[in-house]
């Protein structure tokens, strides 16, 4: 199928992009690996495709004190190939590469991912079980929002009409951190089935709610197995039924908590 028609703006300043997105009918889009798609299936008509990739400040990976900061235009490319990433954020560098394919890395952005909130995309429960702080933006003013608050619902957050996600800011690893990213897909490169990021006690599961889904496990695999069964309710999906979920889940979690605790 084609998208339907729709004006197409790439402002040179974050001014001018907030005035473009005052309009109520407009879209953002940063690397349009999955906007472009959502149009040409007619999932969504804006007026106004608001193309952020020349706007200046929004990309890159920066080491910030305690943090990591980095840029919502940052490709999952750039995220994949930092040494910055790999020394400090551990778990990010493990998820990167479960990210779609080559391709589509290479034009995907981190703030494009964030702010689908697909519950079974990398980074988001990468960004719960991190602690991750994001950075809000709109023509007046700047906000910050915890990862935990940002994930409302099914591809729904905290970002509001007018507002840009300009960066998410990670606390850097220290030397007694553990952390492990675990996923199971079809092939690799999909979409997980079900998938895992922990960090320390933070166990944060994708593909498995409506949203990166957190437990914090702090006693006996034993126990944590039992909670998991008892609370997590994944909803099937077009190839996998909840408990096959469950059971994929159950299995994630004894393989992270002994990479974990080892
Ligand atoms: C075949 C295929 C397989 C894929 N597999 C995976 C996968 O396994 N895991 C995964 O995580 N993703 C996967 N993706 C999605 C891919 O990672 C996308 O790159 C990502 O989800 C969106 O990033 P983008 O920069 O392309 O955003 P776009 O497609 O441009 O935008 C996505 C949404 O975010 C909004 N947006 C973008 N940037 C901002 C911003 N800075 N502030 C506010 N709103 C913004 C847009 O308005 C739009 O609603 C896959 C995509 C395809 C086509």
């Amino acid at each position: 199928m084609k998208a339907p028609a729709f004006a197409y703006v790439k402002p040179a300043s974050l001014e001018n992009a907030f005035e473009l997105l005052q309009n109520p009918n407009a879209k953002v889009l940063a690397g349009g690996q999955s906007l472009i798609p959502s149009l040409n299936m007619r999932l969504s008509e804006p007026e106004l495709l608001v193309d952020i990739t020349g706007l200046p400040g929004l990309s890159g990976i920066s080491l910030q004190g305690s943090s990591i900061r980095v840029g919502a235009l940052t490709t999952h490319a750039q995220i994949e190939k930092s040494a910055e990433i790999k020394k400090h954020l551990p778990l990010l560098a493990q998820a990167v590469p479960h990210v779609a394919h080559a391709a589509i890395r290479n034009r995907g952005t981190l703030g494009g991912s964030l702010a689908l909130a697909d519950p079974a995309a990398e980074y988001p429960a990468c960004a719960v079980a991190l602690e991750a702080v994001f950075v809000l933006k709109n023509k007046t003013a700047e906000r910050r929002v915890k990862a935990s608050a940002f994930f409302k619902g099914l591809f729904e957050t905290d970002l509001k009409p007018g507002e840009l996600l300009m960066a998410a800011e990670f606390p850097i690893a220290t030397k007694s951190d553990r952390s492990v990213f675990l996923e199971l897909a079809r092939r690799h490169g999909d979409y997980a089935i079900v998938g895992l990021a922990a960090h320390n006690d933070r166990f944060v599961f994708l593909g498995a709610g409506d949203r990166p889904v957190l437990f914090s496990f702090r006693k006996n695999l034993e126990e944590a197995k039992q909670t998991l069964k008892k609370d997590l309710k994944p909803p099937s999906d077009l190839y996998n039924d909840s408990a096959t979920k469950l059971h994929l889940a159950g299995v994630l979690l004894e393989r992270a908590w002994n990479t974990i605790t080892a």
